[in-house]
């Protein structure tokens, strides 16, 4: 099948509370890196109170948020539990990013408040003594070149038996002791990195929509495109940051 006659549809689920550091530009670079492959790409925002038909979606975008809007959405995700967990064990793709990561484990337990997760993935988080702020650098098996990105958060991931996104090179990641960082469960990843983590990490954005193609069509071939702009800046950073394991306290 000609990917011209593909479409991909993108949810973005509550982008009014969950979209700190412009997680939402990660939608941008999926849409834009379909359209120069000429696979159409359309993206649906659901607020609070919206019904959510998994069924018409291929990627689901939960972003960060702070804590007191966590717990304003954690309500609202426990009304659309299980159609999301259907399309998360049917193959569907998820990327969610901190606050949204968070949210799918079992809880967030804060120094004075539990906030229930969906319990979609057999993980939790717990806060600890200070944030994890600052640079990251990861080995994903992924992407060929490290994934590079930006992390800030109170909480501290336990993954349990569950599989990393990445291996820490340099930053804090999970737990920040650990070495890992993120998760992966079928198509759902999840992970700390936030804002540009797809533009920054060109093969993560790529691999997310040969997912969700795959899961609709059958074998894909993405085109290349070029990315020597992406690669030179993904090597910049490698150089600055890999090599060194630091986690910042404040
Ligand atoms: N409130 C969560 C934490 O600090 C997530 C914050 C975020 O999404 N940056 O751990």
């Amino acid at each position: 099948m000609d990917t011209a006659d593909m479409k991909l549809t993108i949810g973005h689920l509550y982008p009014d509370l969950l979209n700190l550091y412009g997680d939402r530009g990660n939608i941008v670079c999926m849409v834009k890196r379909c359209l120069w492959r000429g696979i159409r790409a359309e993206t649906i925002e659901f607020n609070m109170g919206d019904r959510v038909d998994f069924s018409k979606l291929d990627i689901v975008l939960l972003g960060g948020g702070s804590d007191r809007e966590q717990k304003i959405v954690c309500r609202e995700l426990r009304r659309i539990r299980r159609e999301f967990q259907r399309y998360i064990e049917d193959n569907g793709v998820v990327i969610a990013v901190c606050g949204g990561y968070q949210l799918l484990g079992r809880y967030y337990r804060t120094k004075d408040d539990i906030i229930e997760g969906l319990g979609l993935l057999d993980i939790y988080t717990e806060q600890g003594d200070g944030r994890l702020i600052g640079n990251i650098v990861l080995d994903s098996e992924w992407s060929d070149v490290p994934v590079v990105g930006f992390e800030n958060h109170g909480g501290r991931t336990y993954i349990g038996g569950h599989k990393p996104f990445g291996r820490v090179l340099y930053g804090a990641g999970n737990d920040g002791k650990s070495g890992y960082e993120g998760v992966v469960y079928k198509n759902v990843t999840g992970t700390y990195l936030h804002g540009p983590l797809l533009p920054k990490n060109a093969q993560i954005c790529d691999h997310l929509i040969k997912k969700a193609l795959e899961r609709k069509y059958g074998p894909v071939q993405l085109k290349k495109l070029d990315d020597g702009m992406e690669m030179a800046a993904n090597a910049y950073i490698c150089s600055r940051f890999a090599g060194r394991k630091r986690a910042t306290l404040v």
